[in-house]
């Protein structure tokens, strides 16, 4: 079964509106000929629409970081599914590590906000992984088994086609640590398996499972040379358009 790769670079809190839009016309620039591969850049909200004007027309989507659950209301910082529609934006992360460690997200907020992203026609990239402790107690992939059921509970199969699974080993996010093409193959194997078991093979065949976890342009051909490797989510390398640019041109 062949899946199209899709990258996706997530700019956590960096980048104001003006630096935005200079990375933003460079990169479209740089990789506006690719085809293979689907692209996503998501930017702070506060830059979300400068994104989005950039790069209308162009290969590259733009998403969110984050999304809350409820339709409005007194959640004060966040942003509901209903904001982010209004500026058309088409997919969001949700559930990153940073997100579950900084900021109390459990596999329950993250599940009611991917419902929240899914009910408005958001698509959703769940992110999973496992902290150094986990996976040095042998407990990666019970780790990830109980974020997926967390995350996908009460969602059904063809929902299910509307979401990106990123699997992101804590201790590989901005550490220049990356897990071995084997063992994130290993793990993503794991989740599409798990998926196959939740739902149904051709779910399991058709979701898009992405690494994170330091990829740069330098590793990213081996680890997207991995059978269950469908794309990457992509941090640090993401900032610059060189760096990302190159990422996905090696791949394209
Ligand atoms: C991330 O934040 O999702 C990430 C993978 O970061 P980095 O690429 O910097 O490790």
């Amino acid at each position: 079964m062949s899946r199209k790769l899709f990258i996706a670079g997530n700019w956590k809190m960096n980048h104001t509106n003006a630096v935005a839009k200079e990375v933003l016309a460079d990169l479209k620039a740089q990789v506006a000929g690719v085809t293979t591969v689907d692209i996503a850049i998501c930017p702070t909200f506060t830059t979300l629409p400068t994104a989005l004007e950039v790069l209308e027309g162009s290969n590259i989507a733009v998403g969110a970081q984050n999304v809350h659950f409820a339709a409005n209301g007194a959640y004060t910082g966040e942003i509901s599914a209903e904001m982010l529609n209004e500026l058309n934006v088409p997919f969001v992360i949700i559930g990153h590590s940073e997100r579950r460690q900084y900021f109390a997200e459990t596999d329950e907020t993250v599940n009611q906000r991917t419902k929240a992203a899914l009910a408005a026609g958001i698509k959703p990239i769940v992110c999973v992984g496992e902290t150094l402790e986990e996976r040095q107690a042998g407990d990666t992939i019970k780790v990830v088994e109980t974020q997926i059921k967390g995350a996908f509970e009460g969602i059904s199969e063809a929902e299910l086609a509307n979401i990106t699974i990123a699997y992101e080993p804590v201790w590989a996010i901005g550490t220049g640590e990356t897990a071995t093409p084997q063992q994130a193959q290993d793990v993503h194997a794991e989740i599409r398996k798990l998926v196959a078991a939740l739902y149904t093979q051709a779910a399991a065949d058709a979701i898009i499972i992405q690494y994170g976890g330091s990829v740069k342009p330098g590793n990213v051909v081996e680890l997207m040379g991995q059978e269950d490797i469908d794309g990457a989510l992509v941090g640090g390398a993401s900032l610059k358009a060189d760096d990302f640019a190159a990422l996905v041109n090696n791949v394209a």
